[in-house]
C-alpha cells in the first residue's frame, strides 16, 4: 500500500461541505434557509417561536394532547407549555415502551428584559430600565436599534401583545453609549465594566406633554401606551417585555453563503427540528420534538427542560399506550439540538482548532459541553456518539466534531444535561455559530440545512 492509500484508508481528513453537496441538495439549502429566514423574522422571542409552532402544527394535523389520546401510529399531538415552549410527537408503529427518537432545541435567547417598575425621566428623556437575560457581553447593545416584544397582562384579565419596531414605519428604541471624545476613563475599564447592567436604560422619548407639573416626558410616553394598548404604569409589573435587536435577517457575504440574525442560538435547531418533524410519515419509533425555554438562564421554570411538562406530555402518551414512562425514558434517545462555536480565525487562540467545529462542515456533533474538568456537562458516552455518527452517515448528513473552546478557556451548557438526567441517552448537536450571544449572530446556509437533516435522521433511527 502506498502511504496516499494508507492515509485514505487509516486517517480521517475532514472535507468543507460545498465539496460534498450536490447541486439538487444546493437548491433545497436555498429554499429551506429562505424559509429559515421568515421564521426568524417572525419569531423573536420564545413566545413568538411557540406561537408560530402551534399555527403551523395544527395546519399539518396536530392536535393539542388531551387525557384521551389515543396515541396510534401516526396520531400527531403537541402541548403548548403556557405560551412559552412546546412539545410535539408524532407516533410511530413501534411501541413506546421502544422508547422515542427526541430533538430537543430552545427558543429563547439572550436579551434585556424591561424591570417590573421600569418607567421613569431623568433630565426630560423617558426610559425603560432593563435587566439582561442570558448572557450577554453589555457593551455590544448600546446604539444597536432595539424592537419591543411581549405581553402586558392586566387587571381585568385580558392579555395585550406589544410588538414595536419590527415594521418600516415603526419607531425603534436605542441605549445610549458615551462620545468617544469624553470617554478617556471608559476606555482603561475592563470590558465588563464598560457598560454596566444598569447602564442599560432604553430611551423611549423626549417630548413633554403640553401643561405644567414634573416628569412631563414620562406622562406623555404613558398616555401613548395607554392609547394603543390600554395598560396603565401598574400593569407593567405583570408584564413580559423584551428587548431585541429590531430589524429583518440579512444574507452575508458577497457570495451570501451567511445569515445574520438575532437569536440563532437556538431558533436555527428548533427550526430544523420543526422542519425535520413535519416532513415525517409515520416513523418506526415515536419522534418528539422539544422547543424549550429558559435553556439561556439554566433551563428552570415551568417552561424550562427542567420542568415536570416534559413527563405530564410523554406520560400521557405512554398511558394511551399501557406504557411505563420509566420504561420508555429508558430506551429513548435525544438529540439536544443546539449550536456550537464556530471556529474564528480572529479569536483562534480561544479554540483547540483540531477540535472545533467550522463554518460549512456540516451540522456539529459535542461530546461534552462544560467547564473546567466537563463540570456541568453530561459528557456522552462513546456508545451514544458512535450511534449518532452511524445514524448521520446512514442518512448522508454532512457533521463534524465540536468542543466549546479551549480547556480551561471558558464553558457552558445546553438541555442534554437535564435530559440525561431523565435516564435518556443525550447527545448534542447543532449549528457552528460565528459571534454567539450577539445582537446579531451568524451561521452557515449549509451548516443550517444539514442540521435538518440530521435532525430528520435522527427522528428516523
Ligand atoms: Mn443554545
Ligand atoms: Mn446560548
Amino acid at each position: 500500500m502506498t502511504n496516499d492509500e494508507l492515509r485514505q484508508s487509516l486517517l480521517m481528513e475532514a472535507k468543507n461541505g460545498y465539496t460534498r453537496i450536490s447541486s439538487a441538495q444546493r437548491a433545497e439549502m436555498e429554499s429551506y434557509c429562505k424559509d429559515y429566514m421568515a421564521f426568524m423574522d417572525a419569531c423573536k422571542t420564545e413566545r413568538e417561536a411557540t406561537a408560530w409552532a402551534v399555527a403551523e402544527a395544527e395546519k399539518q394535523g396536530f392536535k393539542p394532547l388531551t387525557a384521551n389520546a389515543q396515541a396510534k401510529p401516526g396520531d400527531k399531538y403537541y402541548l403548548n407549555n403556557r405560551g412559552k415552549s412546546i412539545i410535539l410527537a408524532v407516533i410511530g408503529s413501534e411501541s413506546l415502551a421502544k422508547g422515542a427518537n427526541i430533538c430537543a432545541a430552545h427558543v429563547d435567547s439572550p436579551r434585556m428584559d424591561v424591570k417590573p417598575n421600569p418607567m421613569y425621566e431623568d433630565s426630560e428623556i423617558a426610559y425603560f430600565k432593563t435587566h439582561y437575560y442570558g448572557g450577554i457581553k453589555k457593551y455590544q447593545w448600546p446604539t444597536v436599534p432595539l424592537a419591543l416584544h411581549g405581553v402586558v397582562c392586566k387587571k381585568d384579565g385580558t392579555t395585550v401583545t406589544v410588538t414595536v419596531g419590527e415594521d418600516d414605519s415603526d419607531p425603534v428604541l436605542m441605549v445610549s453609549d458615551l462620545l468617544i471624545h469624553l470617554a478617556a476613563d471608559q476606555m482603561q475599564k475592563p470590558a465588563a465594566k464598560v457598560i454596566e447592567g444598569e447602564q442599560l436604560n432604553v430611551i423611549l422619548g423626549t417630548e413633554p406633554i403640553e401643561g405644567d407639573g414634573s416628569d412631563l416626558v414620562k406622562l406623555h410616553i404613558m398616555k401613548l401606551l395607554n392609547e394603543k394598548y390600554g395598560i396603565i404604569e401598574s400593569d407593567f409589573l405583570s408584564a413580559e417585555l423584551h428587548l431585541v435587536p429590531a430589524g429583518r435577517c440579512r444574507e452575508v457575504g458577497l457570495d451570501r453563503s451567511l445569515i445574520a440574525a438575532y437569536g440563532h442560538d437556538d431558533r436555527v435547531c428548533s427550526y430544523a427540528e420543526l422542519a425535520a418533524l413535519f416532513a415525517l410519515d409515520v416513523p418506526a419509533k415515536t419522534a418528539v420534538c422539544i422547543l424549550a425555554d429558559k435553556e439561556e438562564i439554566g433551563s428552570v421554570g415551568v417552561s424550562g427542560m427542567q420542568s415536570d411538562a416534559f413527563e405530564y406530555f410523554m406520560d400521557t402518551l405512554c398511558d394511551a399506550q399501557n406504557v411505563k414512562l420509566r420504561e420508555c425514558f429508558a430506551n429513548s434517545f435525544c438529540l439536544s439540538a443546539d449550536v456550537s462555536n464556530a471556529f474564528d480565525p480572529n479569536f483562534a487562540e480561544t479554540c483547540d482548532r483540531r477540535n472545533n467545529s467550522k463554518l460549512n462542515y456540516g451540522v456539529s456533533i459535542c461530546k461534552y459541553t462544560g467547564s473546567r474538568g466537563k463540570g456541568g456537562a453530561s459528557d456522552a458516552s462513546a456508545e451514544a456518539m458512535c450511534h449518532v455518527r452511524t445514524t448521520f452517515d446512514n442518512a448522508d448528513v454532512i457533521w463534524q466534531i465540536a468542543t466549546l473552546g479551549k480547556v480551561d478557556q471558558g464553558g457552558g451548557g445546553t438541555v442534554a444535561a437535564y435530559m440525561a438526567n431523565r435516564n435518556i441517552v443525550t447527545v448534542d448537536a447543532g449549528v457552528p455559530v460565528l459571534s454567539m450571544h450577539a445582537p446579531l449572530e451568524l451561521v452557515s446556509k449549509l451548516d443550517c440545512y444539514e442540521t435538518m437533516l440530521a435532525c430528520k435522521a435522527i427522528y428516523l433511527a
